[in-house]
């Protein structure tokens, strides 16, 4: 894998992606950003891959379910850093520095593959983002409600 983004910006490097139907790990070229569409070439199904390096990794583990949620701190080659949020009953290896690579099916995180240590391991999107809703709702509510409160004591 490239040293810095500017080696990888001059020279396509091969990575490898798992395909989101069957598995399969496909061997392809990405572009500057890390990006690239790739047919599968066994059941030929077509997703997305991006390739970013880690910066940091934050893990923890559900201790009834068995899940771990991650989120994993990572930069895109020629971007700002971005967070990967996500659900795994694996442990997933990687470090600051390791290059991966995400599959996607239709902008669904499926599949993580680290170049660094030749793993790869099926990933779920986070679930918790009902829950967040339902925070910020009940919040509103309430602000209203005070609102509401005060402007009828005023009056
Ligand atoms: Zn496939």
């Amino acid at each position: 894998m490239p040293e810095s983004n500017a080696e990888l910006a001059e020279n396509p490097v091969e990575v490898s992606s798992v395909c989101v139907n069957c598995q399969h790990q496909n061997k392809h070229e990405i572009d500057q950003s890390g990006r690239a569409t790739v047919t599968c070439e066994q059941c030929s199904t077509q997703y997305s891959a991006q390739t970013y390096q880690v910066r940091a990794k934050g893990g923890r583990r559900d201790r009834q379910s068995g899940i771990k949620h991650y989120s994993v701190r990572v930069k895109e080659p020629d971007r700002e850093e971005t967070l990967l949020v996500f659900d795994s009953d694996k442990d997933i290896e990687m470090r600051s520095g390791d290059w991966i690579t995400a599959s996607y099916l239709q902008g669904t995180l499926k599949y993580l593959v680290n170049h660094t240590i030749h793993g790869y391991w099926d990933v779920m999107p986070k679930k918790s983002g009902c829950l967040g809703m339902v925070i910020i709702v009940v919040l509103l509510i309430c602000v209203v409600g005070v609102v509401l409160g005060l402007g009828a004591r005023v009056v």
